[in-house]
């Protein structure tokens, strides 16, 4: 077996407990090990006068004993003092043996090593490693020495020592481990080459620092997060490149069919969407898969696209399966579809987890015996349980939702020996082109940028909450003149259930404080009947205020609904924010959002929220969210999380995804040969992303 593929098991010092320890961190072969980066550095390679310690520092002194003694009062301990000509230290010890105060007698030379503080007596240290020793010769190490990321069980001791193995077999023949970045990539970027990476990091000769690794500028991280990176683009395209390779199925609808459905509409489409729609067209009228993403801004009109592509569908004898990540929201698109397709013949199919018994059995042979055309849902559309007659074309409407696995896990439904459903992904959250690559690399991209005419921008207000007595007497004359209002309540979005309960309390409180306003309250932990009654009756205008949580942040329509209120906007992300704000300003009348924020706000707090209110782009919001949060917030943290980087990090590494885009395409054109072993050796055999 190659050197490098072998167990680690194979290395001395590490023994099958060991093994089975590093296997916890994904460590299996010495080549892995290779790649298991320290997380920090303790610097041993120079010996510190004790007049020049400070407390937080971490290094290496020696000194003389002076004194040492056990203290009996308090906690017992150990404490010896020691010296050299420029200062004092105490070393303490709250467990210790006999030994060690007979090894610290007055006048032995010790070294030590460990983190400095403040102690009763000045400086001290608790629990330094030291060692008695009769010389300062030799006690320095060449390189700083490398701590590693552990795991319970495992000594760092016992990783070091494994790692060092590692590293002297590859060093002895570095072609052990090929360097498939080109030369002239290295150059571009002045990047080193693999080996001098990987012994910069795991032996660092020169000094590295903590600022150094965190922010992420070491040639020879950058480098390595890099290619990282590199392999999670590569393996999107070499994706798109695997499904276009399979057959679809052609779908296309008759002019007299696309007429006779357009002009049922109660409005013209935009010209965006007239070219979206052109592009979708092309895509399906072709027998290949389409993959095509569309990004539009919350309110451009993306679900009337969506049922356009589902026509296509529907008028060539496939089914179409359409996606939403919220029962709220796929109860909605059942009942627009229901309206626009009421001409058509159309048997459409609705399917939620809520679905029970008798009912979901019938739903279910519908969709097998093809009885179903249009299928609705959540993502229980995709349990194994769903089988479908003949799927033509996937929908997924709010991709951000969902994760990109779960995207790509959805495109074997409806496959057949040879063939692929078509699939359009709806998102409103624009993702900055930087992020893009990393999350849409696979797919085309179509973006309706254009509002349907008349749309006034929402007109933001940034708010302080002592002023929601004025906020509250607003929602009374707002109501007067018939105008809807929604008051979302956001919290900490781990804790659903605190933030139902706030927005519980607020309903009571809004219901007293305004008599004359008919109130209701939507949150996520209500049945979904319950929650689309509550809509529904909203969109009727049987409640003049809605309290909601974040649920409503998706999809929801309600023209009438002018007024949104959300209280403590600094919680949440600006894209969150904007596309809450998107359930305002979708009719004739002027809108308002008004972010009651709690104050003290910070400084970077109170500049996020002026973004929203002096920009409506949500791709303007998304890049600045990105600039001052980073990718978390504006990919969703569930997204970031999934993607497991082992080295790269998106909040340090932003900046890195702009060459990386550059580097893919030279290497996709002219070394067409290093595709597949870079994504190998960062995403092995994963199956997260594998597409066949
Ligand atoms: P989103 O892109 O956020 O999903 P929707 O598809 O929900 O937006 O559309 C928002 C609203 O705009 C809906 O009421 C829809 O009927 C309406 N709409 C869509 N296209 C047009 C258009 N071309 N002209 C007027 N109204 C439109
Ligand atoms: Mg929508």
């Amino acid at each position: 077996m190659e050197t490098l593929a072998q167990p680690v098991s194979s290395l001395s010092g590490i023994g099958s407990q060991s093994a089975i320890r590093l296997e916890k961190l994904g460590i299996r072969t010495i080549r892995d090990l290779l790649f298991h980066l320290p997380h920090r550095y303790q610097d041993r390679t120079k010996i510190y006068p004790i007049g020049s310690l400070s407390p937080g520092m971490a290094v290496l002194f020696c000194g003389t004993v002076e004194h040492t003694e056990v203290l009996m009062r308090g906690r017992h301990s150990l404490t010896s003092r020691i010296s050299d000509q420029t200062g004092t230290i105490t070393l303490r010890f709250f467990h210790f043996s006999a030994k060690q105060s007979l090894d610290l007698k007055t006048g032995a030379l010790v070294s030590c090593f460990g983190e400095i503080r403040y102690g009763y007596q000045g400086l001290e240290i608790i629990h330094p490693e030291y060692k008695v020793i009769s010389d300062t010769d030799n006690i320095t190490e060449t390189c700083l020495t490398p701590i590693y990321p552990l795991t319970e069980g495992l000594y760092q001791g016992t990783l070091r020592k494994a790692v060092k193995q590692a590293m002297s077999l590859y060093l002895q023949d570095t072609q052990l481990l090929t360097d498939w970045l080109p030369q002239e990539i290295l150059q571009q970027y002045r990047y080193p080459s693999l080996s001098e990476a990987l012994q910069t990091l795991h032996q660092p000769q020169q000094q590295i620092t903590a600022e150094q690794l965190q922010q992420g500028n070491l040639p020879a991280l950058k480098r390595l997060a890099f290619e990282e990176l590199l392999a999670h683009h590569l393996i999107l395209l070499t994706n798109k490149q695997a499904v276009k390779k399979w057959q679809a199925p052609v779908l296309k609808a008759s002019k007299a069919q696309s007429k006779q459905f357009l002009c049922a509409l109660p409005f013209q489409l935009t010209s965006a969407q007239n070219r979206v729609i052109e592009e979708i067209v092309a895509d399906c009228q072709s027998n290949h898969p389409m993959l095509r993403l569309v990004q539009g801004d919350v309110g451009s009109g993306k679900t009337i696209v969506a049922a356009y592509a589902a026509l296509l569908a529907l008028s060539s004898k496939y089914q179409v399966a359409i996606m939403a990540p919220t029962e709220l929201l796929a109860e909605q698109h059942n009942l627009n579809f229901r309206q626009w397709f009421k001409n058509d013949n159309a048997h459409i199919a609705y399917l939620t987890g809520q679905l029970k018994g008798k009912a979901r059995k019938q739903t279910l042979t519908e969709i097998e015996d093809g009885t179903a055309h249009i299928i609705i849902g959540t993502h229980a559309l995709f349990q194994e349980s769903v089988n479908f007659h003949q799927l033509g074309l996937i929908i997924i409407d709010e991709q951000h939702r969902f994760g990109v696995h779960q995207r790509l896990a959805l495109r074997k439904k409806g496959q057949t020996d040879s063939s692929r459903p078509h699939q359009l992904v709806m998102t409103a959250t624009p993702i900055p082109r930087t992020l893009a690559m990393l999350q849409y690399s696979d797919l085309d991209i179509s973006i309706i940028d254009e509002l349907p005419p008349g749309r006034k921008p929402v007109l933001t207000r940034v708010i302080p909450a002592e002023r929601r007595e004025q906020i509250i007497e607003k929602i009374s004359n707002w109501t007067a003149e018939k105008n809807q209002t929604y008051w979302v309540c956001t919290l900490i979005e781990e804790s659903e259930v605190l933030q139902c309960e706030a927005a519980e309390k607020t309903a009571e409180y809004l219901t007293q404080a305004l008599p004359n306003v008919r109130v209701a309250l939507v949150h996520g932990r209500m049945k979904a009947s319950e929650k689309d009654s509550i809509m529904q009756g909203f969109k009727n205008h049987d409640y003049d205020l809605l309290v909601a949580t974040t649920v409503i942040e998706v999809g929801v329509d309600v023209p009438n609904a002018s007024l949104m209120i959300i209280e403590n906007p600094e919680r949440l992300g600006l894209s969150q924010l904007h596309q809450l704000r998107g359930r305002v300003g979708r009719g004739q009348q002027e809108s308002y959002c008004l972010l009651m924020y709690q104050n003290p706000l910070s400084n970077m707090g109170k500049h996020r929220l002026s973004i929203l209110r002096e920009s409506s782009d949500g791709f303007v919001i998304a890049e600045k969210d990105l600039e001052l949060r980073g990718p978390g917030d504006v990919m969703g943290t569930r997204q970031t999380g999934l993607m497991q980087l082992k080295i790269a990090n998106l909040e340090r590494d932003t900046a890195l995804l702009e060459q990386v885009q550059q580097a893919a395409s030279i290497i996709c054109k002219q070394y067409p040969n290093a595709v597949q072993p870079i994504i190998d050796r960062w995403l092995g055999q994963t199956t997260l992303y594998s597409e066949v």
